[in-house]
């Protein structure tokens, strides 16, 4: 009997919407983190309200999967109007955990909603042992998030010294600043980036001066973004130093990410625990390379080999050039042969098509025919959100995503 090499983290999703929750459980998630129209940040995703929460719940539980809540801005002094309502609401409806960045919210929820897991928010910036049991003996929190500011040799002795599971960020976007420190969206918008309303100012094109004089021109105009992180590299560390929760950014992510993302890194998670063997280089640049197929912006390990210098920034600006277009639309029946696709970006006849389908290995095919919704025959498609057939060689599940073929 074969024996696992090590113990199996969660993978944790985020979800922006009822259909990206359910996509991230059928594409593999463990547990997914969503934000509720109230005391969350990432105002700007499209929050759930208390019925979509029971069906998240609902739904996970079905394929034994379970929900975290964020509750994790700062809150000032009027924002706890509702709040202890809210957090009753959240363990009576089957959510296993919030995410809460202020200790107040931490100690409420313990009060009032004993059932609910308490997860110390990225926010607090947990960079050290100390601080991580500290917040746990001043909470009774029963997870602590990491900072995304964490190194390796952090992570480690984080994970052998205190008493609770550890969670940690594994891919998506990060913060040029210290995640939760940053103000940059406050000063030049009004948008509270602590509240839900960040801007992403960091990520604007700016003209740098030095006593007025321009140093930067019409083509090196000047960013402070930072590379998304992608952690595949160091992995297996993290699931070695026993990090208890490998979690995923980005709730305002589209469906094909979470799909795709979740499911690269479900294959990735399986192979490193379940075989004896080591991963050869080449099935981890496969995973890489699944990871990277929904990405937009250029990826690097985030802090862990060593807090990130000049290279981890994007002094540039984003153009069109780097708008993945690869997905190409979500199946929504398939008969006979004969698919029926919700377009996003352009098809032509003779592309090679991927198939994502949830469990199942990718499969592919090249188009030779298809039609728009009233039946004529077409030699590319252009036009997103509009319904188009197409034949395939095989059978393909409604709700299935295609994109273009990577290989
Ligand atoms: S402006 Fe940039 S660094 Fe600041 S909170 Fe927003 S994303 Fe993070």
């Amino acid at each position: 009997m074969s024996r696992r090499r090590y113990c199996k983290p969660e993978l944790l999703a985020p979800a922006g919407d009822l259909l990206r929750c359910k996509t991230a459980i059928l594409y593999g998630a463990d547990a997914v983190y969503l934000g509720g129209r109230k005391y969350s940040l990432r105002s700007r995703a499209s929050n759930f309200t208390e019925a979509d929460i029971r069906e998240a719940c609902a739904f996970a539980e079905e394929h034994g999967a379970s929900i975290h809540v964020t509750v994790n801005e700062i809150p000032h002094e009027e924002d706890f109007d509702g709040l202890e309502a809210y957090l009753k609401f959240l363990e009576e409806a089957g959510v296993r955990a919030i995410i809460a960045a202020s200790p107040s919210i931490m100690v409420l929820s313990k009060q009032v909603a004993p059932k609910l897991e308490v997860h110390c928010s990225t926010q607090l910036s947990i960079t050290n042992s100390e601080a991580a049991q500290q917040m746990i003996e001043m909470t009774g929190c029963d997870r602590v998030v990491l900072a995304r500011e964490c190194t390796m040799e952090d992570v480690k002795k984080i994970t052998s010294a205190v008493s609770r599971p550890v969670e940690a960020f594994i891919h998506g976007g990060m913060c040029v600043n210290y995640s939760g420190r940053c103000t940059l969206s406050n000063r030049m918008t009004l948008r509270d980036a602590n509240r839900g309303g960040c801007a992403q100012s960091c990520r604007w094109h700016y003209d740098v001066l030095e006593n007025n004089r321009l140093l930067n021109s019409e083509e090196t105009l000047f960013t402070m973004g930072s590379r998304d992180m992608m952690a595949m590299p160091v992995l297996e560390e993290l699931i070695q130093a026993g990090v208890a929760s490998l979690k995923i950014e980005g709730r305002m992510k589209t469906e094909y990410y979470v799909a795709s993302v979740v499911s690269a890194y479900r294959h990735l998670i399986d192979e490193l625990c379940d075989r004896e063997e080591p991963l050869s280089e080449s099935r981890l640049a496969y995973h890489r390379k699944e990871a990277e197929a929904a990405e937009n912006r250029m990826t690097w390990s985030g802090n862990y080999p060593g807090i990130g210098g000049e290279s981890s920034i994007i002094y540039r600006a984003h153009t069109d050039a780097d708008v993945n277009h690869a997905f190409l639309g979500t199946v929504i029946s398939c008969t006979d042969g004969v698919l029926e696709l919700e377009t996003r970006n352009p098809i032509d006849i003779n592309d090679r098509i991927e198939v994502l389908e949830p469990g199942k290995e990718n499969r592919s095919f090249t188009l030779e025919w298809m039609c728009d919704s009233e039946g004529n025959e077409i030699e590319k498609s252009r036009i997103p959100m509009r319904i188009i057939r197409m034949k395939v060689p095989f059978e393909v599940a409604s709700g299935a995503l295609l994109r273009k073929d990577l290989k």
